[in-house]
């Protein structure tokens, strides 16, 4: 019925203003745009993390289009928007993802307001631009267009907005799963993660990566005893000795890579040996390999393409020293170092942990871990979303190569996959690498022009995955 229906609009109102055919995109990017800029211009710094006005906003959008709204609050301030296009059952709902939540700034380091959402040199700067206001507005406004072109829906299109993202999530995506996940209960998630980039990924191709995956976290806290002294006689039991010669072990060879196969990386796997390529962790089943270098070739040399092609270790503090501000002329007895460690899919707790003490060479020093992230599971591309949003993004950029990716950041959506979700972390923009190292940084910026197309991408690979 619901079909029949739908293919007689098809025939009877072809063209009726907005209501088939292609959405009027120039109008929809110049909405889109002006939503990012009064989205952004609300303060959600977190902390303190309130996004009452971001959800207020959001719920009234929805309700001006007569979309049916729920509003949760899972402690005060702390809303959460969940908005529904009816399907008729047939499959899973697909669930869109953002987080209304931004990072604080430092206005005094900004050269634009961070919360102007003022619009220079074809750039929308602020908080939030990219993380991740601009995807939220995105999602909205294909989701929207769902809504105003009456695309037959043979699955649910749930549109979320949560706040607590940038602390943990706890109050935020988790609290829904654990709360009212029969609210949710998707076949798909599309959260943040991934998006395309002319020159982050290799200089002069343009690439899309769609997360599948992220890194395990490892906080790890390494502790040297020793014995204290005067300074005035060094001995060889200072623990600040100790912890510095075994840091420098611990850095002085490069960061291992894993035979896993998103990235098919062999080369300089040897810490990951006894992991088999095939050994996917989390079990993908069926799915075509995945394979990033070979689809991409060679990543262009930076941090961010380090950072996804090899487990890595920062070390992030180092304390030692008696007495506050810490005596010069005393030898202390302990020294601790804290090491924030990002572990590839493929490498297990295990191997990860007797990596750091073989590169530590030094038995006395203990390590504690202090915090420990789920264990990878990773997303097979070898689903109807995934090819939906390859074939949409290939429309839209016909030079695109496209590719599974792990991220090298924690997200929402990671949370859904250990459930059997197939999580996706994708915002279709194209932008430059500058925007990519710009977030949680004091001059944020997404570009103008990649609002329009994400929305066209976002909106046909919707079209494609909610209709047979
Ligand atoms: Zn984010």
């Amino acid at each position: 019925m619901k079909r029949l229906v739908a293919g007689l609009f098809a025939v009877v109102v072809p063209a009726a203003a907005g209501a088939q055919g292609a959405p009027d995109w120039k109008a929809v990017e110049a909405e889109a745009i002006r939503t990012i800029q009064s989205y952004v211009r609300i303060n959600t710094s977190n902390p303190p993390g309130d996004v009452t006005k971001a959800a207020d906003l959001l719920v009234s959008l929805l309700q001006r289009e007569g979309v049916p709204v729920k509003r949760y609050e899972s402690a005060p301030g702390r809303s959460i928007v969940l908005a529904r296009l009816k399907g008729t059952g047939a499959a899973k709902p697909i669930l869109l993802l953002h987080h209304m939540d931004v990072v604080p700034t430092d206005p005094s380091r900004w050269q634009h307001d961070p919360f102007g959402a003022e619009i220079a040199d074809g750039k929308i700067w602020g908080r939030g631009t990219m993380d991740m206001k601009g995807l939220g507005v995105v999602q909205l406004m294909a989701f929207l267009s769902l809504k105003r072109q009456n695309v037959p829906l043979e699955r649910d299109v749930i549109f979320m907005a949560v706040p607590d993202e940038e602390v943990g999530g706890e109050l935020g995506a988790q609290w829904m799963r654990k709360n009212h996940y029969d609210e949710l209960d998707p076949e798909y998630v599309l959260d943040e993660g991934g998006f395309g980039s002319r020159d982050l990924f290799a200089p002069g191709k343009l690439v899309f990566g769609i997360s599948v995956a992220e890194k395990k976290i490892l906080w790890l806290k390494l502790r040297a005893e020793g014995v204290a002294g005067h300074g005035s006689q060094p001995h060889d039991r200072n623990p600040n000795d100790k912890m510095i010669r075994a840091l420098a072990r611990l850095l002085g060879e490069p960061m291992p890579t894993t035979p896993f196969s998103v990235l098919q990386t062999k080369r300089g796997a040897a810490r990951g040996e006894g992991v088999p390529a095939s050994d996917e962790p989390g079990g993908v089943q069926g799915s075509p390999p995945l394979n990033m270098t070979s689809r991409v070739g060679p990543l262009a040399q930076n941090k961010f393409n380090n950072a996804i092609q090899h487990s890595t270790i920062s070390i992030t503090s180092f304390r030692s020293g008696v007495g506050e501000p810490p005596k010069v002329n005393v030898i202390p007895s302990v020294a601790e170092a804290t090491l924030d460690c990002r572990v590839l899919p493929g490498t297990t707790k295990e191997q990860w942990l007797a990596e750091i003490r073989r590169r530590l060479g030094d038995p006395e020093i203990k390590i504690e871990i202090t915090y420990e992230g789920e264990d990878p599971v990773v997303t097979t591309q070898d689903s109807k979303f995934y090819k939906a949003l390859e074939s949409a993004v290939k429309q839209e950029h016909p030079d695109a190569i496209l590719t599974p990716m792990v991220v090298p950041y924690g997200t929402d959506s990671n949370g859904f996959r250990p459930l059997g979700v197939k999580s996706y972390g994708f915002t279709p923009v194209v932008v430059p690498a500058a925007a990519v190292g710009s977030m949680h940084g004091d001059a944020e910026f997404l570009p103008a022009e990649a609002v329009g197309p994400a929305i066209r991408i976002l909106f046909n690979a919707l079209k494609e995955t909610v209709t047979r």
